[in-house]
């Protein structure tokens, strides 16, 4: 088979991408070792997805897409897809009175979403087909080889029949220790600051995690909730009950190396029923709330996460942010940051037959390269407070202060020349919110009692347009929009002006 783009993986960006580039009239072949419905992780999305999923929308015209990007737009116009509320993020600790909340929306209809991956997944994988992308599902790519002109894939379906594949350029959005990776001896980075296993599974009747109560910014079921626990950290997603009762969660034990073993939880070769028991059992809140959850399959132990390649492009070839890197799910930066990659990619790819141009690889590669060391600095900070809730309710202050002042720069502004999409995530290319990363991390390492709580308002203010790290209102937050007015300075905007661009921040129409 011969065709201009060959893509490994059918994830939701590969699928985006695929269906971008036949819409610009390349031929697209994609090679998916599974097959749709398949299970996913990574389900949780943000208010920078959001955006840059809106982008997507309106860059090739797909209101389809655009009406994915909220959580009321996903359930009116697409009730065929599960997915859950998310209206922030919550930290709750080991003692019912500890809890953070940050809200990162101002209402129901423009909050996030918790995507179950695999409707999402599908539907974005069959509408790519429907614009004229081949997948080829249960088929496993197996080698490739880049050559002077060509590419040369060699897969294999399910029916152990050989399938050759000659494409003029390669997208690996194949996932961690992916394709590229092995098949090119790319080099991977041998150290990184932390290391971690990841314990996961779906649950159905999980019991919510708190009452609301007032004043709170939101129900806590309708937010990621991220659990301090000794060994790490427990992340739990909830998916809406519209479609099933009882209501399907998504929950995934962070098991950190260090503490694992000074705790003597053995993680190696444990069976992993028994390993989500033992942690249970070391969490009493946790316990009583599993107590009548039933696993919807059975739940995995992934060895180390982390994972880092020297570089993400190469002549004929470039990776996807997963591909590249992976860090940690705290924060949910993945699909955001793999939607960048498919803003700037279709872009790249555009309509050439010859593929990118090798500056603009090199500048995508350069991007990924920066973005990355901002994502592992961010979390590594978390890693060394991760099983305080206090403190890292406080340290988790620079990521919101990162992500609330992009995105509001991103939604008022006018976009610079070459588009929002080649600015770095979260800041990564803005030098005060590198500042801010960088100090936020070294006070979470010095392990002072109460140096964060100390610390964080001073250090976000020039990034805090969000009324981020208040004593007065923390730990609760909720999203004020007089406050960006307030604020309206660090974005080099006058009040009025601020004021007059609000309903930018409450969502846009299709078409606006
Ligand atoms: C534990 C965990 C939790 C996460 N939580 C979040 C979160 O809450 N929010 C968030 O924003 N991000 C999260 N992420 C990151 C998120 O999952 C990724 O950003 C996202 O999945 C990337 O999507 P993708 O389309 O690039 O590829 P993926 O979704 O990773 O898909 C890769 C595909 O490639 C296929 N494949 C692999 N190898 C081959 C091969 N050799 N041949 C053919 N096909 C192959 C696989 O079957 C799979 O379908 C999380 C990640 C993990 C690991």
């Amino acid at each position: 088979m011969r065709t201009d783009v060959l893509i490994v993986g059918s994830g939701f960006a590969s699928s985006l991408l695929a269906r971008a580039l036949v819409e610009n009239g390349l031929g697209v072949i994609i090679v998916e070792r599974s097959a749709h419905p398949r299970f996913s992780l990574g389900e949780s999305t943000t208010p920078l997805g959001n955006l840059a999923l809106e982008r997507i929308a309106r860059r090739y015209g797909w209101r389809d897409v655009w009406n994915l990007a909220t959580w009321g737009r996903l359930t009116e116009h697409h009730p065929e897809l599960r997915c859950g509320k998310k209206r922030g993020f919550t930290f709750l600790g080991a003692h019912a009175s500890t809890e953070v909340m940050v809200a990162a929306s101002p209402n129901d209809v423009v909050a996030d979403t918790q995507w179950l991956r695999a409707d999402v997944d599908e539907y974005l994988a069959r509408a790519a087909v429907a614009a004229g992308a081949v997948l080829l599902e249960r088929t496993n790519l197996v080698s490739i080889q880049i050559e002077a002109t060509r590419v040369s894939a060699h897969a294999v379906d399910a029916s152990s029949e050989a399938v050759e594949i000659s494409a003029g350029f390669v997208v690996d959005g194949s996932g961690p220790g992916g394709l590229l990776a092995t098949q090119l001896d790319l080099p991977q980075r041998s150290r990184l600051p932390f290391a971690s296993s990841l314990l996961f599974g779906h649950f159905e009747g999980l019991a919510e995690p708190r009452p609301l109560m007032d004043g709170m910014p939101y129900k806590p079921a309708h937010s990621a909730v991220h659990h301090s626990v000794d060994t790490g950290w427990l992340y739990e997603l909830r998916f809406d009950d519209r479609h099933a009762q009882p209501s399907l969660t998504s929950c995934g034990w962070v098991l950190e190396h260090e503490r694992c073993e000074r705790l003597g939880v053995e993680l190696a070769g444990s069976d992993p029923e028994e390993l989500h028991e033992l942690l249970l059992r070391r969490s009493p809140r946790l316990q009583q709330r599993f107590a009548e959850a039933q696993l919807t399959r059975p739940i995995e132990l992934r060895g180390s996460m982390q994972w880092r390649l020297e570089g993400a492009v190469g002549e004929r070839f470039a990776l996807m942010p997963q591909a590249y890197a992976f860090y940690d799910p705290m924060f949910s930066v993945g699909i955001a940051w793999s939607l960048l990659a498919v803003e700037r990619l279709g872009e790249m790819l555009g309509d050439s037959r010859s593929g990118p141009d090798l500056v603009e690889l090199q500048r995508y590669g350069s991007l990924l390269a920066r973005e990355a060391d901002h994502i592992e600095l961010l979390i590594a900070g978390a890693y060394s407070v991760m099983d305080n809730v206090e403190d890292l309710g406080w340290y988790a202050q620079a990521y919101f202060a990162a992500a609330s002042f992009t995105e509001t720069q991103q939604r008022m502004l006018p976009a610079p020349a070459d588009g929002w999409h080649w600015r770095a995530l979260l800041g990564a290319d803005d030098d005060q919110l590198c500042d801010i990363v960088r100090a936020a991390h070294g006070f979470a390492s010095e392990g002072s009692p109460g140096l964060l709580a100390r610390k964080m308002p001073g250090l976000v203010a020039p990034r805090n347009v969000a009324g981020l790290a208040n004593p007065a209102s923390h730990p609760w937050y909720a999203v004020d929009l007089e406050t960006v007015v307030d604020k309206a300075h660090l974005l080099g905007l006058d009040r009025e002006t601020a004021r007059s661009r609000l309903p930018l921040l409450l969502g846009q129409a299709w078409g606006q």
